[in-house]
């Protein structure tokens, strides 16, 4: 599988890059995507996605994912479950290397999408999966009848608090503004469940607790500098995403945020060949379905390039 010139190498398997695979798949490319070595993407941290096309029911993320990778390898996608490790884009072909091989490509897909964000706080790495967390649908079931923190403001922030009231007794939602980020919808949504509480105007000052778990949170009045202290036993982090680009540094374009920087209306990374779709280019949209859609335009993309230079 290593010594051959690949059509298309797929790096990460979110909906925007098994969305690539079908499509380049389809166009007889035979892609090769590596997955990385917990393939899936977000989704795969997900409870019941909503808002798909096409699932009126809604459908748990793990099983979309599923259904997405069966459905490339249908069209002769081959996966190799591992992380990338290494690429050069300098030359053409690509190479793009995992711990234990390094595959060439002729273009390359870009699809590594976002990884959530932690607070900055010194007690965070040592209560981490002691009570701090950034996944409530891996962690929330460890809090049944416990006070729960949800940090941010956000959709996701909205979308945990909720989940998180199936197992705790009470979930509080700790905001730096006196206004929700998230849709009406889903404000609303949370507004309603008698479970959920605000601390808006509110960030966390300190996390409190030791080696048998979290205790509450110190937390501090954006209007006023006043600190209380909340009694809670978890916490859990929704406050956005870094695109995971440092495999990139240097290579292909970044915006100041660290997004894959692409032509407007295409998938063209600054490197010819080289191509990004879903979260990793996109600080805007972020939806599976967007992730999805821009994975079809890498794959098109790709494809017409590739007419365009074949030998
Ligand atoms: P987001 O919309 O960027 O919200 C992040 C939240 O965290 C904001 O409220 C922000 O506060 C807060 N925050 C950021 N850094 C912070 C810090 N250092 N300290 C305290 N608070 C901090 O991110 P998201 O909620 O993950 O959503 C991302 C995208 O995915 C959005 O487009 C959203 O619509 C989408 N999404 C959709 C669904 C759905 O439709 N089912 C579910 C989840 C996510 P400020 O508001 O003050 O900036």
């Amino acid at each position: 599988m290593g010594d051959q010139v690949r059509n298309v190498i797929i790096v990460g398997s979110g909906p925007a890059g098994l969305t690539a695979a079908i499509y380049t798949g389809r166009a007889n490319l035979q892609p090769l995507v590596i997955e990385g070595a917990q393939p899936g993407g977000q989704l795969m941290i997900t409870t019941e996605v909503e808002n798909f096309p096409g699932w009126p029911e809604g459908i748990q993320g793990p099983e979309l994912m599923a259904k997405l990778r069966e459905q490339a390898a249908r069209f002769g996608a081959e996966f190799v479950t591992a992380d990338v490790v290494e690429v050069d884009l300098r030359h053409r072909p690509f190479t793009v290397k995992t711990d234990s091989a390094a595959f060439r490509g002729q273009t390359v897909i870009v699809s590594t999408g976002a990884t959530a964000n932690l607070l900055d706080l010194p007690e965070v790495p040592k209560l981490m999966g002691r009570g701090v967390s950034a996944c409530a649908t891996c962690d929330g079931a460890f809090f049944r009848n416990q006070d729960i923190v949800v940090v941010g403001g956000g959709d996701s922030a909205m979308e945990e608090a909720g989940f998180l009231t199936r197992f705790a007794r009470t979930v509080t939602i700790v905001h730096r503004r006196d206004e929700l980020r998230a849709s009406k919808i889903m404000g609303e949504r949370v507004r309603q469940n008698p479970k959920i509480e605000f601390a808006l105007s509110s960030t966390i000052e300190r996390i409190l607790g030791d080696q048998s778990g979290v205790t509450g949170v110190v937390l501090k009045s954006t209007k006023d500098g006043r600190t209380s202290e909340l009694r809670c036993s978890g916490v859990f982090f929704a406050i956005g995403h870094t695109p995971n680009t440092a495999l990139f540094k240097g290579q292909l374009g970044l915006d100041a945020k660290g997004y894959i920087k692409t032509r407007p209306g295409s998938s063209y990374t600054e490197v010819d060949g080289v191509f990004a779709c879903g979260d990793v280019q996109d600080p805007t949209y972020r939806q599976a379905v967007t992730a999805a859609g821009s994975g079809c335009m890498a794959a098109i993309d790709a494809e017409r390039w590739l007419e365009g230079h074949r030998g």
